[in-house]
């Protein structure tokens, strides 16, 4: 393939070896890469997995599907590319010859307004995060979940941000990635989780008792202290396990499968509760369902979005929250950010919501004002 692109005139043509490798070569190029062709068969993570984490990150470049599957299965993974935000210029099935690559090439030119900046424009280092933290500039912003049918707040969810001295507040994707890669992500994530409880504290403090979400990271469900660390964090914090929920990624309890059933089982124990992130995107969403046992399930934002105008994310969104209830998960539908799109989860029978439409994340003491004004309202 990198020769057929090098006899095409194609310059400046990189070779990962596997997802890892790719989304590796992405971020040294800070997301400034023309193209990419994908083999959705690769060894390890496969293309779908790849193309979300690719979406994830931003990524404003044109993407080629390629796959020896038949054409259904590679217009679906399009389709789900297109649902990640991704610029899909097409798919093509193997063997691919050199006309369809230029075909498709030619219209990676074609102007596309930009939906959302990369997320890390700047090179973030190990040693970066490393002095991040001596500083104490990683802190936690928080997003209210609400009932989906009064719209009164139930829960937050704990998200991370980092107080940069130079490039100001940094989204989560851009240092995660880097401190996972660079086994850092432990560290990081124990600061986290006691900076996301003691805050949540002080919001049962002021007289809001909701439920407080963590955010897993993958590189961190292989450490057996977690349960221990978690439970002793809470209780410091004067919190109960139940008024705890942890959530976690299909792929983050992929990274090491037996140890993270383990921790995950060991926590649902002690009385957290579990739920399953962006589900319905990966491949075995359904399966670590059926291991895990987890309380909640939370719409991956692609189908919320695309719900309201897409067929195939309409019939996710329902077979899950109608598989969701049948197990007894609650389910939250989150990136909510229309009127339309609340309405859909809704009549779907969502239990609850988080995204834009209801509110952003935000620091405590914001976050604070917003549940007083909003109870002022409601009385
Ligand atoms: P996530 O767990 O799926 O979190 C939801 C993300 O969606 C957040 O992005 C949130 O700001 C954004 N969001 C919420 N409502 C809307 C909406 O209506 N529209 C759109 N377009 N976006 C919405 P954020 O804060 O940038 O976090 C990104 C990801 O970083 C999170 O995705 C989570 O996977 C990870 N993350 C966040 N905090 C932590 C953490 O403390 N530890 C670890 N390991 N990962 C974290
Ligand atoms: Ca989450
Ligand atoms: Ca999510």
């Amino acid at each position: 393939m990198a020769a057929m692109l090098a006899n095409l005139g194609a310059r400046d043509v990189l070779t990962a070896a596997s997802g890892l490798d790719a989304l590796r070569l992405l971020s040294e190029r800070n997301g400034s890469l023309e193209a990419v062709i994908c083999d959705l068969g690769m060894p390890a993570m496969d293309g779908v997995e790849l193309l979300r984490q690719f979406g994830r990150t931003g990524f404003q470049g044109g993407v080629i599907l390629m796959s020896g599957a038949d054409e259904k299965v590679l217009n679906t993974a399009g389709k789900l590319a297109d649902l990640q935000g991704l610029r899909v210029l097409g798919q093509v099935q193997k063997p691919v010859t050199p006309a369809q690559v230029t075909g498709l090439l030619s219209r990676s030119a074609a102007p596309r307004a930009r939906r959302r900046q990369y997320a890390a424009p700047l090179q973030v280092s190990p040693q970066s995060i490393r002095d991040g933290i001596a500083r104490d500039e990683f802190a936690v912003w928080f997003q209210p979940k609400v009932d989906a049918g009064s719209l009164k707040p139930v829960g937050v969810e704990a998200l991370a941000r980092w107080r940069h001295p130079s490039s100001g507040i940094l989204p989560p994707d851009a240092f995660i990635g880097v401190a996972e890669r660079e086994g850092l992500v432990g560290e990081l994530s124990q600061i986290l989780t006691s900076r996301a409880l003691m805050e949540g504290a002080r919001l049962h403090d002021n007289g809001f008792p909701l439920t407080i979400a963590i955010n897993l990271s993958g590189g961190w469900l292989d450490d057996l202290h977690l349960p221990d660390f978690i439970h002793a964090t809470s209780q410091a914090a004067g919190l109960r396990s139940a008024d705890i929920i942890l959530e976690v990624t299909e792929t983050g309890v992929m990274k090491d499968l037996a140890t993270a059933l383990e921790v995950l089982t060991r926590l649902r124990l002690k009385g957290f509760g579990l739920s399953i992130d962006d589900f319905g995107i990966g491949y075995s969403s359904f399966e670590q369902l059926d291991r895990i046992p987890f309380t909640e399930l939370k719409l991956d934002r692609s189908f919320v979005n695309k719900g309201t105008e897409d067929a195939t994310a309409h019939a996710i969104l329902q077979g899950s929250i109608d598989m969701a209830r049948r197990m007894g998960l609650t389910t939250v539908a989150e990136g909510v950010e229309t009127e339309g799109q609340l309405e859909l989860v809704r009549m779907l029978g969502c239990d609850r919501i988080q995204g834009y439409l209801i509110a952003r994340p935000m620091p405590t003491d914001e976050l604070i004002a917003w549940l007083r004004a909003r109870q002022d309202e409601s009385e």
